[in-house]
């Protein structure tokens, strides 16, 4: 039985922090300011274990979990990462498993991550310009490191999109260069808005670009973008083409909230579950799963929570008053 919320939307998807930390400091998630060496990251003891984490998937499955997506922090980060894919995979044959990464250490792990059995990549990469990318994430690595991941998924057959994040004043000039450079090598890019989460990136609505902004920008490129329909409608990226059928997304979580369609969870590295991206508070399964509870004990505390779950932040954004929220970097983005 799949359970839905107030709004009737069900739970079909599942993101999964594996870990609070990071090697970059990007502006928009983790200023460094704010997360430098005084900064107290979660201790291992906190942390959800692999079964943890595969005993709450084994809990959803039955119930509509379609959807698994590993992310962080830097998921790559957690020691042998590629030995929870093996046991989500142990569960399922037919369960989407994707990742989303900074890409730094996907060519060394991407060997024993694909044999586990990942299905997709997501790759997040915010300008091909050294510079951009270095002031963006406040890091000393080069987008050609980036680059070689990618090529490295492309070659073992897996298949990837880049996610680039767009700041006013920062990194427009970078739209058109990504789109010219992976739209020739059929990998769509998506370009998000960037968005009021966390209480740490001074977020303001200046530093927004819209989807509109982008479109207009790439027509004056590409010439006019065709509507592409997305295959599900709980997708977060509004779909285009060019005309020469190079695929473009946009999460317009600022200008075109999608919280209808919303039918994701998410799970801290903590094993605290969020109904909303943008929540200031989450609940706590980890004390659950230590009580040495069975499947059917942690699906009834997911389903109590999701049965009265009613968020819709992005769409009622403009009158918010809500108080401190939580951090994209430990909730998974
Ligand atoms: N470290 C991994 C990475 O960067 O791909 C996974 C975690 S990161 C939090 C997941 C996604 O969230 C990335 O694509 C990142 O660009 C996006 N993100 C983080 N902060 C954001 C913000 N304020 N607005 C929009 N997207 C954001
Ligand atoms: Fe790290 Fe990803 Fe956040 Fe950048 S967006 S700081 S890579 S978690
Ligand atoms: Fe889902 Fe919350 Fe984002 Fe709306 S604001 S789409 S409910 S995560």
């Amino acid at each position: 039985m799949v359970i839905k919320d107030v709004l009737n939307r069900p739970l079909l998807d599942l993101r999964i922090s594996v870990t609070d930390r990071c090697n970059m400091r990007c502006r928009y998630c983790m200023p460094r300011e704010h997360f430098d060496e005084n900064h107290e990251f979660l201790p291992k003891e906190d942390i959800l274990t692999f079964e943890e984490i595969v005993c709450i998937v084994r809990a959803l499955l039955p119930h509509g979990l379609r959807k698994i997506r590993l992310t962080g922090g830097e998921p790559l980060l957690r020691k042998d990462i590629h030995e929870l894919i093996r046991q989500l995979r142990g569960c399922s044959k037919n369960l989407d498993i994707a990742i989303t990464t900074n890409g730094l250490l996907l060519k060394k792990h991407l060997q024993n991550l694909y044999e586990a059995g990942l299905s997709r990549v997501t790759i997040s990469l915010d300008a091909l310009d050294e510079g951009t990318f270095q002031r963006m994430g406040d890091t000393t690595a080069r987008p050609s490191h980036v680059l070689e991941a990618i090529d490295a998924v492309q070659e073992i057959g897996l298949p990837v999109k880049i996610n680039a994040v767009i700041k006013k004043g920062v990194n427009e000039r970078e739209i058109s260069s990504m789109v010219q450079t992976f739209g020739p090598r059929n990998i769509p890019v998506r370009f998000i808005e960037y968005m009021d989460v966390g209480s740490t990136n001074d977020w303001n609505l200046d530093h927004v670009v819209t989807a509109n902004e982008m479109r207009s920008i790439l027509s004056k490129e590409f010439g006019s973008l065709r509507v592409h329909q997305s295959s599900h409608p709980s997708d977060v990226a509004k779909l285009y083409t060019t005309s020469n059928n190079w695929q473009i997304g946009f999460i317009e979580s600022i200008t075109n909230p999608f919280c209808g369609d919303c039918s994701r969870a998410r799970l801290s590295a903590n094993g605290r579950i969020y109904t909303c991206l943008f929540a200031n508070n989450g609940h706590d399964l980890r004390s659950i799963l230590r009580m040495d509870a069975s499947s059917e004990d942690v699906f009834q505390a997911i389903q109590s929570i999701w049965l009265n779950r009613n968020d819709r932040y992005s769409e009622e954004r403009s009158h918010q008053t809500r108080g401190v929220k939580v951090e994209m970097s430990y909730i998974g983005g």
